[in-house]
């Protein structure tokens, strides 16, 4: 396992060698900055719309290195959001937008079919279980018996007999990947199709230009009529956007091959499965039969800094094993292959959106939180179309340019973020503990929710 610079996990499995930075001037119809699967996705759909179209990319380190590369590979629809959706966009919205995050589960897989990308797709569907008499009610607003299937105890037990699951509902239409060899497909798919990819090439500014605008990086320039920024957790460098989203940190640990462990559970299906918790865990099953949890409790990130412990962070990473070992016990003694982390762009609804910049013909993508493999194949195929000015359908679903939601300023953001989210850590565990959580932290805890704010899950 090896780490860059700044601490940061370097997936190994299939990746490309590296590519050059960009050299002195270049134009192109659409210049891409960020080279993960937003980024890439943008990229591949606009040679869809438009197969002769000049597209250069721009990544300030390599393609897939980021999230993209590591993430907890799960695919989701939006099934479980519907409700929260009807109330912020509206039935019709919420049924459209609904629909084309469903399709895109399915359009990934047969976009890696296609293409003959194996990224281990596996469209095992999802298990949102309880954990604690708090979560017992998780999602039961979603449930319609088809799109999202309530589970009693038993039920929820017989897909992976954890046993700290008490019940929860199940999501068909969710798929899992191996995250970096679905960047790395991707990437090797866009250099097939002539992409000019430059690496090492950090945007550092951008203006208007006759042709459109100019994107500049320490080594050259690149100008074209439009640009997307795709950028996930440095979305808030871009000064429009400096107070719509909050950076937080997520950490994943892998186990060695346990096949036993898998056969004594009896989770064969492939279901992805998360918590009730806001501060949730993910975990899921991979193809050489690991286990992969993950906790979206890390810290929380000054500005837009992404690097630090952010990337890996040595007691998040202890708290997530120990986790691990509580829901399975059957693990105790077993390796931990691998553990990493990385940072998560929340945004105060919890919805990703697509913003136009205005003083320049640019789009940016931001706020997946945590929640971006599936929505990044919506969000390309939205900015290829709107980056070639094109009307399509899914230009016109309501995360593009939505009413403006704002976070506080900072240095108040960090240091609120970061105490909510220790008063989370407590409230939690208590809860899991089957105790009363103390009234201070469920107190700082329920203040996101009175200014607008939603908090992690
Ligand atoms: C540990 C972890 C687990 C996760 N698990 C899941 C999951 O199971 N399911 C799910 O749906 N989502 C998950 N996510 C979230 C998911 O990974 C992201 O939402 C998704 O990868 C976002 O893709 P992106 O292309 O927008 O961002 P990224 O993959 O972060 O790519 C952005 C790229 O932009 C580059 N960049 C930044 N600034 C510049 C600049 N100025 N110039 C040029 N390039 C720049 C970065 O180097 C980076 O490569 C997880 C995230 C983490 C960290």
């Amino acid at each position: 396992m090896r780490h860059d610079a700044h601490g940061a996990w370097i997936p190994e499995a299939g990746a490309p060698p590296p590519l050059p930075p960009l050299d002195g001037d270049a134009t192109a119809d659409v210049v891409v900055v960020g080279g993960g699967y937003t980024g890439m996705w943008t990229a591949w759909h606009v040679l869809e719309a438009q197969p002769d179209a000049r597209v250069v990319l721009l990544e300030a380190g390599r393609c897939g290195h980021g999230p993209s590369g590591r993430n907890g590979g799960f695919v989701s629809s939006l099934d479980l959001s519907i409700p929260g959706l009807r109330e912020d966009v509206g039935e019709a919205g919420a049924v459209a937008w609904a629909d084309a995050a469903r399709e895109t589960v399915d359009a990934i897989g047969a976009w890696c079919e296609a293409e003959g990308v194996d990224a281990w797709y596996r469209r095992g569907g999802e298990l949102l279980v309880s954990t604690a008499p708090a979560q017992d009610d998780v999602s039961a607003d979603a449930v319609d018996g088809t799109r999202v299937i309530a589970q009693d105890a038993a039920q929820a037990r017989a897909r992976c007999a954890s046993p700290v699951f008490r019940g929860g509902v199940f999501v068909p239409a969710s798929a899992t990947v191996q995250p970096a060899r679905l960047a790395f497909g991707l990437l090797g798919r866009l250099l097939d199709r002539g992409v000019r990819v430059c690496e090492w090439s950090r945007a550092t500014g951008m203006r208007p230009a006759p042709e459109g605008v100019t994107v500049t990086t320490a080594t050259g320039r690149v100008t074209a009529r439009t640009a997307v920024f795709a950028v996930n957790a440095a979305s808030g460098t871009l000064a429009p956007l400096r107070n719509r989203l909050t950076v937080s940190s997520s950490h994943i640990v892998m186990t060695e091959p346990v096949p036993d462990v898998l056969d004594e559970l009896g989770w064969r299906g492939g279901e992805s499965i998360s918590d009730g918790r806001a501060l949730l865990h993910y975990l899921r099953t991979t193809r050489d039969d690991r286990i992969l949890f993950g906790w979206a409790g890390g810290r929380m990130a000054a500005g837009a800094r992404t690097g630090g412990r952010m990337e890996v962070d040595p007691e998040v990473v202890a708290t997530v094993r120990a986790s691990l070992v509580r829901w399975f016990p059957q693990l105790e003694g077993r390796a931990i292959a691998h553990a990493w982390g990385g940072p998560i762009d929340v945004s105060p609804t919890h919805r990703p959106a697509i913003v136009g910049l205005r003083s320049v013909p640019a789009w940016a993508a931001f706020g997946f939180t945590g929640n971006g493999v599936g929505p990044s194949h919506l969000f390309g195929r939205t900015l290829a179309a709107l980056a070639l000015d094109r009307r399509d359908p899914v230009t016109r679903l309501p995360f593009v340019d939505p009413a403006p939601r704002q976070v506080p300023p900072e240095p108040l953001r960090v240091a609120g973020a970061a105490m909510i989210r220790r008063a989370l850590i407590r409230k939690e565990a208590a809860e899991e503990a089957g105790e009363a959580p103390d009234p201070v932290s469920a107190a700082l805890t329920a203040l996101p929710g009175l200014i607008g704010v939603h908090i992690v899950r």
